[in-house]
């Protein structure tokens, strides 16, 4: 066995890649505090003002967080109690929590095995008349194949709302050749800026990008307490803003997302390299018309146990986490609340055979080679 390497190998390395650009964030937090525009104001502004460059999107609106923003999504198109949302019952639990929240009803829908994503095809079969809305999920990091899907949804009069909280900085090929950004791909796209995301803060944070000018005025006043003029409440609304330190640290890291991704992407390149060799092993299937920004660096164990590689991998100090251990729609939360699915044989199937390996943007070399040659003893031994 090799020796394990000099910096212990972290799920997320946020403390590496903090003293990398310390300088800068550090100005940009204490600029903040210098003008103690804590709510809003000119780092908000900034920001908001980048990300919308940067995606190619017509309107950005920050937000508190992830779920708050799929939540303001979700407020804004006017939907009815028991209106049907489709949305992956393998994804992380915020993307249908906020469906049930508003009353309307999760329906959930299996995935492709290899990509982790929802077809237009899965998407299709499960229309009904009182199907609304779509919420894809990019996960881990690559598009859904969304040409197809936002085909589907249009022939449906569906609204395509994006969860891109895995996703940001993806590009997606249209079939004509067109390449656009996750987030904004369909009407509303919704981001997290949690620290282990690929833009992450220093707490919370979110965001929606909308190119329709009336969607985005309502979900501006949604986030804002339903207000357009101060005291006066055209709706009901919520208290959901990102915080000034936030914008400002978030400033600092969107000019080196693209960099990041490249770090990401050669780090899977290198997994991939050692792990594609094993027969027991798949490695992360590519989406040909997304690029894939990996958020996580999930594998499948085709034979043998997920547990006790994951237990092997943990005596050797590597630490590795199954996205997601139960499907969404065998949890005891919507139990009451879904439309009573039976079985997702795909979703099952990935529950019980993920694992995702360390990802994140400060992965040297020498850190590949021990984790990767960890995975390898335990098929040897
Ligand atoms: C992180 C995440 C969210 C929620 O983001 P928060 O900022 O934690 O609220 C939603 N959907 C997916 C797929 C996520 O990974």
């Amino acid at each position: 066995m090799i020796k394990q390497p000099e910096r212990p190998i972290q799920m997320v390395d946020l403390k590496s890649q903090y003293l990398k650009i310390k300088t800068e964030i550090d100005a940009g937090i204490w600029q903040v505090i210098d003008n103690t525009a804590f709510i809003g104001g000119p780092a908000v502004q900034n920001f908001q003002q980048h990300l919308q460059e940067y995606l190619g999107a017509k309107h950005v609106i920050t937000c508190a967080n992830g779920t708050d923003a799929l939540q303001i999504a979700m407020m804004a198109l006017d939907l009815q109690p028991g209106d049907e949302v489709i949305v992956p019952a393998f994804t992380y639990v915020a993307t249908a929590e906020v469906i049930a929240l508003l009353r309307l009803t999760p329906v959930m829908v299996d995935v492709d095995p290899h990509t982790f994503n929802i077809t237009a095809e899965i998407v299709e079969a499960a229309i009904t008349p009182r199907t609304k809305a779509v919420v894809p999920v990019h996960l881990f990091g690559q598009s859904c194949d969304m040409a197809p899907i936002l085909e589907v949804a249009a022939r449906h009069k569906l609204w395509v709302i994006e969860d891109n909280a895995q996703a940001i900085g993806a590009d997606y090929t249209f079939p004509d050749g067109r390449q656009q950004k996750t987030g904004t791909l369909g009407h509303i796209g919704c981001t997290s800026f949690y620290p282990s995301k690929n833009l992450g803060c220093y707490g919370d944070g979110g965001a929606i990008s909308v190119n329709d000018d009336e969607l985005a005025q309502r979900m501006r006043m949604i986030a804002n307490h339903g207000q357009n003029k101060r005291y006066y409440h055209a709706m009901v609304g919520v208290n959901s803003r990102l915080d000034a330190i936030q914008a400002a640290v978030l400033d600092v890291k969107l000019k080196r997302l693209d960099d990041y991704a490249k770090a990401r992407q050669e780090a899977a390149a290198r997994y991939d390299a050692i792990l594609s060799k094993l027969p027991q092993v798949e490695i992360p299937a590519r989406q040909h018309n997304s690029t894939h920004v990996f958020h996580q660096y999930t594998i499948i164990i085709k034979e043998g146990s997920r547990d006790a590689l994951q237990q092997h991998l943990h005596n050797l100090g590597i630490p590795t986490m199954i996205y997601y251990p139960v499907p969404l729609y065998q949890q005891e939360a919507f139990k009451n609340s879904g439309t009573g699915i039976e079985k997702l044989p795909v979703t099952d199937y990935l529950c019980r055979v993920v694992l995702s390996l360390p990802m994140h943007t400060e992965l040297d070399e020498s850190q590949i080679a021990y984790i990767t040659k960890g995975v390898q003893s335990f098929f040897e031994s």
